[in-house]
């Protein structure tokens, strides 16, 4: 994972601001301090943390390391249905509002979201397994 360095933005000071896990940025410089708005994986104590947006599917992240856990045969089909939603999604999201098309778009949308999601908390519950966290 890269991590995009972040400068203090305080009027006259460019401090390089530091990580204070979980979720707190501090200025080395002046002190300022503020909240990361970033999501940490979903494993406890990975550290590993990701921009907020852009994730339409789950709730949660998962950091590719700990993803590259689960069962390479999970994580293929997950993929597979991540595409499919995708496309669905922007089927409905280029379909005349209050057209049939965009209400059939909606309920392709919904069914490939639950494949999606219900994959996910299988996947999620093996690699917790993995990291030798109880569930
Ligand atoms: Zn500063
Ligand atoms: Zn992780």
């Amino acid at each position: 994972m890269k991590v995009r360095r972040i400068f203090c933005n305080q009027p006259n000071c460019s401090g390089l601001m530091r990580l204070k896990p979980p979720r707190l940025l501090a200025c080395e410089r002046c002190g300022y301090r503020r909240v990361w708005e970033r999501t940490p994986c979903f494993v406890p104590f990975c550290g590993r943390t990701f921009k907020c947006d852009g994730w339409d599917i789950n709730e949660e992240v998962c950091c590719g390391e700990h993803w590259r856990t689960a069962p390479e045969q999970l994580r293929k089909e997950h993929a597979r249905f991540r595409r499919r939603h995708r496309l669905n999604y922007r089927l409905w999201q280029e379909a005349p509002e209050g057209s049939e098309a965009q209400a059939e778009a909606a309920g392709r949308c919904d069914a490939t979201w639950g494949l999606c999601h219900d994959l996910w908390l299988v996947i999620r519950s093996r690699i917790l397994e993995a990291a030798g966290v109880m569930t």
